[in-house]
């Protein structure tokens, strides 16, 4: 198999670590794969040489930075390789630019836009352990540009979807995807298997394992994702096609938001282009609005309710200083959180939204908000009773089984 291995800032937290990383490199090499290596810098490093950047400029050029934080993932890669070596393995590092990954010009959150291969597919056949310095790549002037916070993990789902990878083995401090946070329900489970779309909608709401972007990169790249801990031997979540998955359970997970704000508009002119005109405003200053609900008009008004992200708060209000004049009152709430029930399941199950209503009813919590998609239910409740509902939850569907 042809398997792309990512292995964290923690993973490769200093040389102990990388020793340790070049172990399970070997051990997989052994079983006969061809491995490319992605590697983050050593954890705290990359927050260190942005440090670096600021005791100069407030504001320093982006090209400069970018220059300085690209140098974190190539030492990494370059001390597994030597690693590698030393144990009588072939190994070769190589920087964003060899690797062939081309980005477009926006430093510091440049996007990929292609990978010539050539020059990997010539070391593999070779039989090299190719190791890679995530996070990086370079415009089509050579320029070095970095990917954005966690972006090594890009860098990996890129390569194998370039290299038409059998699988991206993501190797964090953690073993997977759970069913909910451990630390708020201690009976949380590993998922075994899970489908993109889930997967998106468990991240998003705070199930840190991998960024939103990788995932949707994998699954727009047919990506086998692996994503496990390079600490231990536990067997990981595969995130995948939801084809590929055999048994769906009706719930996979259930996520919580503490960090999100609920805007009630009350009164607002019931008329055509109103959503329009607030919605326009609030996304000309890129603030991500969820949630929306709309009362039924009456004598010619109607009320908006939705959630943003609470650090958008302050933002809000001031976009939203401008309807003032012609709504009753705007209030704000970020005394909330949003838990969703999650699960593809639920696309051929009646019944799940009505047992969750229920749980929380008898928990006596109080639910302000609802909405639905076709994976998803999620609700808005009092911040205070998030972890309660979170458990309640958990064990309704019974996730612990
Ligand atoms: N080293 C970079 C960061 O800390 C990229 C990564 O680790 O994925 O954001
Ligand atoms: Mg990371």
């Amino acid at each position: 198999m042809l398997i792309v291995q990512k292995y964290g800032g923690t993973s490769v937290g200093d040389c102990e670590r990388i020793q340790n990383v070049a172990k399970r490199v070997v051990e997989s090499k052994e079983k006969g794969n061809s491995l490319v290596v992605v590697v983050s810098a050593m954890s705290g490093e990359t927050d260190k040489l942005l440090g670096y950047t600021k005791f100069f400029s407030r504001l320093p050029k982006e090209r400069e930075v970018d220059m300085v934080l690209s140098a974190g993932e190539r030492v990494t890669s370059a001390l597994l390789a030597i690693a590698l070596e030393e144990m009588g393995y072939k190994a070769i590092s190589l920087s964003g630019r060899a690797a062939g990954i081309v980005t477009d010009t926006s430093h510091t959150k440049a996007r990929i836009e292609e990978i010539d291969t050539t020059y990997l597919n010539e070391l593999l056949a070779k039989d090299y352990i190719v190791v890679v310095a995530g996070f990086q790549g370079v415009t089509e002037k050579g320029e070095v540009t970095t990917l954005g916070r966690g972006g090594s993990d890009l860098s990996a789902v890129a390569l194998a979807g370039a290299l038409q990878a059998d699988l991206c083995e993501i190797y964090t401090d953690v073993d997977g995807v759970y069913t909910t946070d451990p630390r708020i329900e201690p009976k949380a489970k590993k998922i075994d298997k899970i489908s993109y779309d889930e997967m998106l909608e468990l991240a998003s709401m705070g199930a840190k394992v991998l960024l939103n972007r990788s995932v949707e990169m994998a699954k727009k790249l047919n990506v086998n994702l692996v994503t496990r801990s390079s600490f231990n031997y536990n067997e990981g979540t595969l995130i995948t096609k939801e084809e590929e998955i055999m048994e769906h359970p009706i719930v996979s997970g259930i996520a919580l938001d503490k960090n999100q704000a609920r805007v009630s508009i009350c009164n607002v002119e019931d008329r055509p282009g109103i959503a329009a005109e607030i919605f326009g405003a609030l996304s000309e200053a890129n603030i991500n609005v969820d949630m929306i609900v709309q009362t039924i008009g009456r004598d010619g008004k109607t009320d908006l309710d939705f959630t943003i992200p609470e650090v958008e708060l302050e933002n809000t209000k001031r976009v939203l200083k401008a309807f003032e004049g012609s709504v009753e009152s705007i209030d704000y709430d970020s005394d909330i959180a949003k838990v969703s029930i999650v699960g593809v399941g639920m696309k051929s199950h009646s019944g799940v939204a009505a047992r969750a209503f229920q749980a929380l009813a008898e928990d006596n919590i109080n639910i302000m908000m609802i909405s639905t998609s076709e994976i998803k239910i999620s609700m808005v409740i009092r911040l205070k009773y998030a972890e309660l509902a979170i458990r309640t939850l958990h064990s309704v569907y019974q996730l612990e089984k």
